[in-house]
């Protein structure tokens, strides 16, 4: 999933809205503390949303058992 840009992320959101669903859960994870946090997936991918605890902004979708 890090390697997914954002721009081919907008790109496959507007193909395959299921999949994007799938992928991008309501859920993320921040990458520095581990943070959940509740955000829109295109707020998340635009950089928007920012973790609360330590304010990094790259966030991650949650999701357990993918390879
Ligand atoms: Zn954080």
């Amino acid at each position: 999933m890090d390697c997914i840009r954002s721009e081919n992320v907008k790109r496959i959101m507007v193909k395959f809205p299921e999949a994007a669903k799938r992928l991008f859960g309501r859920t993320f994870v921040c990458k520095k503390c581990k943070t959940k946090i509740k955000a829109p997936p295109q707020k998340v991918i635009d950089r928007k949303v920012k973790c609360r605890r330590c304010g990094y902004k790259i966030l991650r979708p949650i999701k357990k058992g993918t390879k």
